[in-house]
């Protein structure tokens, strides 16, 4: 059965597949949590499509079509196709899962947890997105190891506000987060200014020696919709359903131009 999973998702561009009993996940929304689960799947969904480092001051995953909407679209060709090769319920979750993704998906050994916070994957590294397909489908697979990243401080020490800390980020210290705050300080202002950085963070990544010999996406939806760079101009050239399809439009075109302008 699992093969017959990993087929279908492979014929998506999705080539790292795990999958451990419900009962091995760390269970964070109840609520959404289907009664009858009995396994999780897991994958990594590979989302950089080029080496290439604009200087424009937005993250790798700012510059393509929002995730959820590729997540949305997968689960409803794959979920069909597992369906009815199988015969039992399978459910898809992207970030809002019932379960704790990032653990689930190291505990399946598909790579490791950085000190960065970010799951590492072992082909793609941490350009990556988590997908979850939760079935009534039972699985035998008992793997319980939980391998974390070889610790060599680069981004630690690369981190421009000292945000990463013994025991996770300091959210209210991360240049992302704060690049994604309305009401700024000064300072805060100031940290994207000497960081160059517009929307999201991408130097815990960059400097991290997993990522050098990590591949590039084989999905053609992300390469396809990848922006090689983003300005005022361009922000301006969209209208509201094409600025909609990109993931730093949640917050509206106001933070964009404002966090444009003071870089
Ligand atoms: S840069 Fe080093 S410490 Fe940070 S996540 Fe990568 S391997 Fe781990
Ligand atoms: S995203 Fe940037 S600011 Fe946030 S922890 Fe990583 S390096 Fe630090």
């Amino acid at each position: 059965m699992f093969n017959i999973i990993k087929d279908i998702l492979k014929c998506e561009g999705i080539t790292n597949v795990g999958m451990i009993p419900i009962n091995e996940c760390e269970i964070i929304n109840e609520r959404i949590l289907p009664k009858d689960a009995k396994s999780a799947i897991l994958f990594s969904i590979p989302y950089r499509s080029s080496t290439s480092k604009p200087t424009d001051g937005f993250s790798e995953y700012a510059r393509i079509y929002d995730y959820h909407k590729f997540a949305q679209e997968l689960y409803g060709r794959t979920i069909e196709a597992m369906k009815n090769k199988m015969g039992f319920d399978f459910y898809g979750f992207c970030d809002h899962s019932p379960i704790n993704e990032k653990l689930a998906i190291a505990k399946c050994g598909l790579g490791v947890i950085g000190r960065n916070s970010l799951f590492i994957d072992k082909v793609y590294g941490t350009y990556i997105f988590i997908g979850s397909i939760l079935t009534n489908a039972e699985c035998k697979n008992t793997v319980d190891i939980i391998d974390v990243c070889a610790n060599c401080q680069k981004c630690v020490t690369a981190c421009p506000n000292d945000a990463i800390l013994e025991k996770g980020i300091d959210r209210t210290r991360c240049l992302s987060a704060i690049s994604q705050k309305k009401n700024k300080t000064h300072e805060e202002k100031q940290l994207l200014k000497h960081n160059n950085i517009v929307w999201g963070c991408d130097i815990c990544q960059d400097v991290c020696p997993y990522n050098e010999k990590a591949i590039i996406s084989p999905i053609k939806r992300f390469a396809e919709t990848r922006v090689a760079s983003i300005d005022k101009d361009f922000i301006d050239s969209l209208n509201e359903e094409e600025f909609l399809k990109y993931a730093f439009s949640y917050k509206g075109k106001k933070i964009i131009y404002d966090n444009i302008e003071f870089k």
